[in-house]
């Protein structure tokens, strides 16, 4: 199946990850709608791509489905949901507060429950959807000062084993993407961590993050679409349930 016509609702569609999936998407002839909180960012990909451009925050359910019905009403049932709305803030572990735990789960995990349950009836009702998450190597893995963000993570390949198992018959695939680090400005926080902390440079910072990863680069944002993509065709109606690291081989 191509993606032509077909209702894409990409979370965090503003920056980044989701920005480039809104260009992929569009290109690709598909009714694109982005959300994010702010407004600014979001239009400005709208203009580039012609995508739908809705404020939404995803961890307020209220807030979700009003975006998420304006949508329909102008793209139709939705056909493919990508949470990738996500946040991943630095600190030891013994300095994460209770707050900033829930925080994180709320944005990186119960944002990607409430997407999915928002649409996976329309998708049944249709016989054929596609439930996309971009998850982590964090979800594969443990890394340092990052323990909320792996928990999400984590938790989002497990909701995602779990539903691929449940929803089996209904024509509906459910993946998480699992990337390791991209050059976005999710990583920015984690950069200025490691030059305020080691006095290493930009640059010496940017290379630490990539070390682990064998090809000893920030995976594309071009490759995490693709990937998404290509979960849409129907060279992949059998792949369902997968944590798919892109990450050079790192895991
Ligand atoms: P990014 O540019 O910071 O994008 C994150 C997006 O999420 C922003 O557009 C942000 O927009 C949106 N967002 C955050 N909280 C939200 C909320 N409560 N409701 C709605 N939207 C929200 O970072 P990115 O790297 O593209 O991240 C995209 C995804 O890739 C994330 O899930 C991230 O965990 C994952 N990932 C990133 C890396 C990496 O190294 N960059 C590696 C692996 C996986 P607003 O602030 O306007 O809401």
């Amino acid at each position: 199946m191509s993606v032509s016509g077909s209702h894409v609702v990409i979370t965090g569609g503003g920056s980044g990850v989701g920005a480039e999936m809104a260009r992929v998407f569009a290109g690709e002839g598909a009714k694109v709608t982005i959300l994010g909180r702010s407004y600014a960012p979001l239009k400005e990909v709208a203009d580039e791509t012609g995508a739908l451009p809705l404020a939404a925050d995803v961890t307020q359910r209220a807030n979700l489905d009003a975006a998420l019905g304006q949508a329909r009403e102008v793209n139709g049932p939705v056909a493919i949901a990508i949470a990738n709305a996500g946040a991943a803030p630095s600190a030891p572990f013994r300095k994460v507060t209770a707050e900033d735990f829930s925080a994180s789960l709320a944005v990186n995990l119960e944002g990607v429950f409430h997407l999915w349950q928002a649409c996976h009836e329309e998708m049944a009702a249709a016989g054929w959807g596609r439930l996309i998450a971009i998850a982590s190597t964090a979800g594969l893995k443990g890394y340092p000062y990052v323990s909320p963000y792996c928990a999400s993570k984590h938790g989002v390949v497990g909701l995602t084993r779990a539903l691929a198992q449940e929803l089996g018959r209904t024509g509906i695939t459910v993946n998480a993407i699992c990337p390791g680090f991209i050059d976005t400005p999710l990583l920015s926080n984690s950069i200025e961590a490691i030059t305020a902390k080691t006095g290493k440079s930009e640059d010496e910072a940017r290379a630490q993050l990539y070390a682990g990863n064998p090809q000893k680069r920030f995976v594309e944002t071009g490759e995490v679409a693709g990937t998404a993509l290509w979960l849409c065709s129907k060279a992949a109606a059998s792949v369902s349930g997968h944590a798919l690291s892109l990450s050079g081989g790192e895991i």
